[in-house]
């Protein structure tokens, strides 16, 4: 069965006109439904209706579990999906907005070292609504519309990986950038990828102009593997080969993230194979001084020597920012709070 926000308006005018209801009900459906209400909150909806729509579709893609709320004014939401899964997401207060991190896949099967979304490997895929379910749930918990969106930004840094999730994830940004709907502008959503090439490639056709971003995390392919398997299928000179191929097509900057992980990817020597892998590319790296996992043995780096990192990859001539951290006291990183929470419901 099919969530109700897996659905375009076009499909729902279609599946309306097919139960023999009028057309402009579809309209009213889908308002309440990008109010983040449920079938049984649609109160202009004759109940004759209310009960087809209960028997083909499911209406509640997403319910909140959990809110923690940092120090720094950053929320972290576990969410409970239909089938009892859990999934997080992060809320980061801006001075133009709200930016909500989701998630597009229960776990993810990438494995890369350092990250705790994939301490479990992939459970399951996340639907397009169920995607979608994430914004508009946390839209209305603070208390947003359509029209007046309280969330202005996405991001997708969740867990899992989104081209490992191609069909559903392009769906999502379809979705979530209609003008029929909630209307984010896909210049204000940033897709993270670990760096699937040939998804990368099908991405650029696609005529969404989002900002994509890499997850490096290495300057070469030695180091590369160590963090990340993807590496072990790609090379990075394959990566960096296909993000360029997608700013030609775009016109789209991307931009590169690098974790900060100590003694691995932080020396001199680092930053300058990284000049020479990325100069006089259109480009932007992101520097994260590593989240440390509680179940990982990797170690971050100190402020001081993520800014020298950047400021030597300035003087190399690249575009590069050390990212603000934020969350950290709450399990900020991909997975952490879900991990947590799933080990308390276990002991
Ligand atoms: N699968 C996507 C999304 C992952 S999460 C991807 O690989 O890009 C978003 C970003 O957070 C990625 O760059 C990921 O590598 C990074 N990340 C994951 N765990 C982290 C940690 N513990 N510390 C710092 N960055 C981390």
């Amino acid at each position: 069965m099919q969530f109700l926000q897996d659905l375009s308006l076009d499909e729902l005018q279609q599946i309306i006109v097919e139960l023999g209801e009028a057309k402009y009900r579809a309209r009213q459906v889908y308002d309440h439904i990008y109010l983040g209400k449920t079938i049984d909150e649609m109160s202009n909806i004759p109940q004759a209706l209310r009960d087809k729509l209960h028997e083909q579709f499911w209406d509640e893609p997403i319910t909140i579990h959990t809110v923690v709320e940092s120090a720094d004014g950053t929320k972290k939401f576990l969410y409970k999906l239909h089938d009892d899964n859990l999934i997080e997401g992060v809320l980061m207060r801006y001075k133009y907005g709200y930016t909500l991190c989701v998630s597009c896949q229960v776990g993810c099967a990438m494995g890369c070292k350092f990250c705790a979304s994939t301490l479990n490997g992939l459970i399951r895929n996340l639907s397009a609504g169920e995607i979608l379910g994430q914004v508009l749930t946390v839209n209305r918990y603070l208390h947003g519309t359509s029209r007046d969106r309280a969330i202005t930004n996405v991001v997708m840094m969740g867990s899992g990986e989104p081209l490992a999730n191609y069909d559903n994830v392009v769906k999502f940004l379809r979705l979530v950038t209609s003008p029929d709907g909630i209307n984010v502008s896909p210049r204000n959503i940033s897709v993270s990828t670990c760096g699937i090439v040939e998804n990368i490639d099908k991405l650029a056709q696609e005529g969404l102009p989002i900002t994509l971003t890499i997850s490096l995390h290495a300057p070469n392919d030695k180091i590369r593997r160590q963090l990340m398997p993807i590496a072990n299928k790609y090379t990075v000179h394959q990566v960096v080969d296909s993000a360029k191929r997608y700013v030609k097509v775009t016109g789209r900057r991307v931009v590169f993230e690098y974790a900060l992980t100590h003694g691995v990817n932080d020396t001199a020597e680092c930053a300058e194979q990284l000049a020479s892998l990325l100069r006089g590319f259109q480009c932007h790296i992101n520097l994260i001084p590593l989240n440390e996992v509680r179940e990982r043995n990797l170690k971050t780096v100190t402020h001081k020597s993520a800014v020298d990192f950047c400021k030597k990859l300035s003087s190399l001539g690249l575009s590069a920012t050390v990212r603000r951290t934020m969350g950290e006291d709450i399990e900020g990183a991909c997975g952490q709070l879900r991990n947590k929470v799933i080990k308390g419901i276990n002991e």
